[in-house]
Parts: C-alpha cells; sequence; structure tokens
C-alpha cells in the first residue's frame, strides 16, 4: 500500500466524508511532496536506530508515520479526533491517543522515550520543546520541523529561548523545507532541526528559566536595569553577589553575554 495522502483532492474528499475540514487554529499544514517526505524520512532513519521506540507529535493524516512504520515502534498522540479515527482505521494495529500532547506530557512524562519526532503545530512549538527536553529520557534524540524564522532563533546563541535550549541540548539543521511541500501552502518556510538531548543539562533549568526571565525583559537595557525592574523572580542583590564571582558584566545588555556565563551564574545559585 501507498500513502494515500499525497494530493489535496485526496485530503479534502476524505474530510468531507467525516464531516470536518482543516483547522488552521491547530496547525494543520500537511506534508504532501513525496521528495520532501523521503527527506524527513531518511533524516530520522540516518538518526534513529532501527527498531527504536519513537513518539510522534501531531501525526496528522500519517505523512511521516506511514513511511517509518515498518522500521519503528510509534506511539502517535494527535489532538484532533478526526485525524485519531483515520489514522486508527488504515493504520491499525498502532499505538495511537488522541490527546493534547502538552496534556499527554503532564500526565505520562516522556521519560520512556529516547527519540521524539514531528511535524509541530507552530502555536505551541516553544511549549513542546520545551516540556520535551525537561522530561525526555536523556541522552535522546529530537527531530522537528518548525517554521525556518523559529529554527534560525533555536541555532542562534544569544537570544533567552536558544540559551534555554542550548541548556539541554545541541541544535543542528537538517535542511529547509519550501512552502509548496505543504497543503494547505504555509506562509512561511519551514526546516527540519534535530535536537541532540545531553544526558544532564548543563545548570539548573528553573533557575536558569528565572535569570533569563530577568535578563531579557528590557532587552535594550544594561543587564542590571533588567535585573532591577519588575518582580525579583530571584533576589537582585543575591544575583549581583554570585554574579561578581564570576566575570559577569553588568553594564552589558542580555544578548552580549554568553550563554556559559548564564549557566555558571545559575549554577552558583
Ligand atoms: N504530521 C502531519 C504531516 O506532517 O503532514 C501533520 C502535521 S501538522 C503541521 C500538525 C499536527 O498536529 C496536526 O495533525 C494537528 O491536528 C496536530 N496537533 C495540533 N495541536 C496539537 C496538540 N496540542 N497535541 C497533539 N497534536 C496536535
Amino acid at each position: 500500500m501507498e500513502y494515500p495522502f499525497l494530493s489535496k483532492n485526496k485530503i479534502i474528499e476524505t474530510l468531507k466524508q467525516h464531516n470536518a475540514n482543516i483547522r488552521k487554529s491547530l496547525g494543520q499544514n500537511f506534508l504532501i511532496d513525496p521528495n520532501y517526505i523521503k527527506k524527513i524520512v531518511s533524516y530520522i532513519k540516518e538518526n534513529i536506530p532501527e527498531k527504536s521506540s519513537i513518539l510522534e507529535i501531531g501525526p496528522g493524516l500519517g505523512a511521516i508515520t506511514f513511511p517509518l512504520m515498518p522500521y519503528y515502534n510509534l506511539t502517535l498522540i494527535e489532538i484532533d479526533p478526526v485525524f485519531y479515527k483515520i489514522l486508527k482505521d488504515y493504520l491499525n494495529p498502532i499505538i495511537i491517543y488522541n490527546m493534547d500532547i502538552l496534556d499527554y506530557i503532564d500526565q505520562f512524562s516522556l521519560n520512556e522515550f529516547s527519540y521524539v519526532i514531528g511535524n509541530l503545530p507552530y502555536y505551541i512549538t516553544t511549549d513542546i520543546i520545551i516540556k520535551t527536553l525537561k522530561t525526555i529520557k536523556k541522552p535522546s534524540i529530537c527531530i522537528f520541523l518548525v517554521q525556518k524564522e523559529y529554527a534560525e532563533k533555536l541555532l542562534e546563541e544569544n537570544n533567552s529561548i536558544s540559551i534555554y535550549v542550548h541548556n539541554f541540548s545541541r541544535v543542528s539543521k537538517c535542511t529547509n523545507v519550501p512552502p509548496n511541500a505543504f497543503f494547505p501552502v504555509p506562509r512561511v518556510e519551514s526546516m527540519l532541526i534535530k535536537i541532540e538531548v545531553f544526558e544532564k543539562p548543563q545548570s539548573n533549568p528553573d533557575i536558569l528559566e528565572k535569570i533569563l526571565r530577568m535578563s531579557f525583559r528590557s532587552k535594550r537595557k544594561k543587564i542590571l536595569n533588567s535585573w532591577q525592574k519588575g518582580i525579583e523572580l530571584i533576589p537582585v542583590s543575591l544575583l549581583k553577589e554570585k554574579a561578581n564571582t564570576i566575570s559577569f558584566d553588568f553594564t552589558k545588555r542580555a544578548e552580549e553575554i554568553s550563554k556559559e556565563l548564564y549557566y555558571k551564574l545559575a549554577n552558583l545559585l
């Protein structure tokens, strides 16, 4: 059997049969270009050993799931009951939960999985990545398709989300995916990224998060001014005292300070 949903018409017709529509609010853009599907599947196969257990977030109609099924034990989490039913019917037997991934992680955690993949719904990309990094078994690998602009931010070194994510992992680019590889065609390009999660984070994630929140709340100001403005998630006097013991320059802006110094400061706290 071939993957049955490679055309726009087939997707529309199938949804019609289920009295359903594409739900933009759920970030539903389905991969329909067989070459890009192949490319994504090869990246996954190059990075994840055969027969491994993989969690897939948002399988939709199964564009990535279907070609991976012969090689892996897949667990799927799909929020949309229509896709849940379609997948259950044509991919049977398969482990699939009709749930919000964020609730799934809250209830079950991801600590049984060393591999997580997904063409992520864009409206909760950050929440998914943060919750995954916190709860996934370590070390591990995630392969995610995300908006290109977002991926580029993660690949940089000096913004709060990249500093947070790099605390847990190494992020690298696999390939770009153009809008016309999807139906409906999104307005922006996408990028497939690999997140290699370390055995241990470099510093305590909760403390680091507080430091980053305080440091990046007024990005154009000197970092000390940013700390002093707003709620003291950590007492500023304590932050100053610890920062004074490492070469942390309060006169710089948050983005001018290296991520390593943030990790050092979090460790001192
Ligand atoms: N994997 C499919 C593909 O590549 O063609 C679909 C990807 S589409 C970008 C995102 C999928 O995530 C949709 O099927 C959507 O219904 C599902 N989704 C959206 N929000 C979700 C959530 N909170 N939990 C689980 N799945 C979600």
